[in-house]
């Protein structure tokens, strides 16, 4: 089974996916972490995302693109993913599609995490607080919840014509949410 967790920034998308992957035994892939690694490493991945990363931007679909059909190339994904962060844009999307067809797969299912603006606000500054990460400040907090709302929300409108997507209320505790995600994908 194909998943993606979708939702800006504070949704719970990695915390949920983490749980997910081990309920249903297969991997769980976050662009963003793939990044970071990059980053850390200072491999070529990371040194052409730093600029935009830190500033709270998209990586370009060009830089993008590649890695995410790499990715689904990958042996390790062939029983199923759960994706987390992206598609993020429309382009990503259709890499995704192109990707999961060349080996008889599909998108089965998008959770869409459902999270009031102020909650979101609030859990990315505690998680700054918690991993120090470079994009979790006040400003990019703000361009990132901005980015989400004009570059991957419309997705949302791909995927329901498509009929895979699952609306999760995202509020309440981890426990609460995994049990709603997996009542959604009737686990
Ligand atoms: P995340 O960990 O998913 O919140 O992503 C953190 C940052 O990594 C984003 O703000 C982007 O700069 C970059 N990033 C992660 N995934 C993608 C993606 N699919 N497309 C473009 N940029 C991405």
């Amino acid at each position: 089974m194909n998943v993606i967790l979708f939702g800006p920034p504070g949704a719970g998308k990695g915390t949920q996916g983490a749980l997910l992957a081990q309920r249903m035994g297969i991997p769980k892939v976050a662009t963003g972490d793939l990044i970071r690694t990059a980053m850390r490493e200072e491999t070529a991945l990371g040194r052409q995302a730093k600029g935009y990363y830190d500033q709270g931007l998209l990586v370009p679909d060009e830089i993008i693109v590649g890695l995410i059909e790499d990715l689904l190339a990958s042996g390790d994904v062939a029983d199923g993913i759960i994706m987390d962060g992206f598609p993020r844009t429309m382009t990503q999307a259709e890499a995704v599609d192109g990707s999961l067809a060349a080996r008889d797969g599909r998108v089965d299912h998008v959770i869409l995490f459902d999270v009031p603006d102020t909650e979101l606000v609030r859990r990315v500054l505690g998680r700054a607080r918690e991993q120090g990460r470079s994009d979790d400040t006040p400003e990019t907090i703000k361009k990132r919840l901005a980015v989400y709302r004009r570059e991957t929300e419309p997705l949302v409108a791909r995927y329901r014509r498509c009929d895979v997507v699952l609306e999760v209320d995202g509020t309440g505790s981890v426990d609460e949410i995994a049990a709603r995600v997996a009542d959604a994908l009737e686990l």
